[in-house]
């Protein structure tokens, strides 16, 4: 899934977890089952169809995402400065992917973490950056790591049946397009967008959890 929902899923970990050191492995953890789960990872066919490179798509998706998904933000303004800090820090771990380094993206993603966690007054933001960064820990440090990576493909849900094809097949009966046109093809479309809604209401969902007002101690 992308840097902000491994975020999102993180930070609402470490909201629900009282003690940090429980919290923190089932962050990194939760970065697994999230992969396993279908989301939107046909990068390389929106980039033949936008006619940019591979990161070139990613920096766009993510764009577009940030910017549909500010009204959602407004909407939880509510739940405080932290959740817009929260916000921020998601979106700018997902700018981090326009670098092609792994070492690059990893020493951003932890500089950004430093940053919010020097700079955010609120123990409970500090608390959800630190779930946020366990979350988004495998896919920083995985290509260093050859069995952490070996586990990661394992994990992950198949990106060559992603549901595009799946919803594609179904309906034509047919093995598949060329990756170079599926973005022209409505049954595609309509597996992808299934799958960047998965990844929304999962934001969405847990932002909503967030957005609840801290519990006071007695
Ligand atoms: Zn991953």
């Amino acid at each position: 899934m992308s840097p902000a929902t491994h975020a999102v899923v993180g930070a609402a970990i470490a909201g629900a977890t009282p003690r940090i050191w429980l919290a923190i492995p089932l962050a990194f953890a939760s970065h697994f089952v999230c992969d396993a789960i279908y989301h939107f990872e046909a990068f390389y066919p929106l980039s033949r169809a936008l006619g940019t490179t591979y990161n070139g798509a990613f920096a766009a998706a993510a764009v577009v995402m940030a910017v549909l998904l500010l009204p959602v933000l407004w909407l939880l303004n509510r739940g405080g400065r932290g959740l817009g800090a929260l916000y921020v820090y998601s979106a700018g771990t997902c700018a981090v992917l326009v670098f092609d380094d792994w070492r690059v993206r990893a020493a951003l993603t932890f500089l950004i973490a430093g940053l919010f966690l020097l700079a955010g007054r609120e123990v409970r933001l500090a608390r959800w950056i630190i779930g946020a960064l366990a979350a988004q820990l495998p896919d920083l440090i995985r290509e260093g790591i050859g069995p952490l990576n070996r586990f990661h493909i394992f994990m992950h849900y198949d990106g060559s049946r992603d549901l595009g094809q799946i919803f594609y097949s179904l309906v034509q009966g047919e093995p598949g397009l060329h990756t170079n046109v599926r973005f022209e093809n409505p049954y595609y479309l309509t597996g992808y967008a299934g799958e960047v809604l998965i990844e929304v209401v999962i934001v969405v969902g847990l932002l909503y959890y967030l957005r609840r007002p801290p519990r006071l101690s007695k």
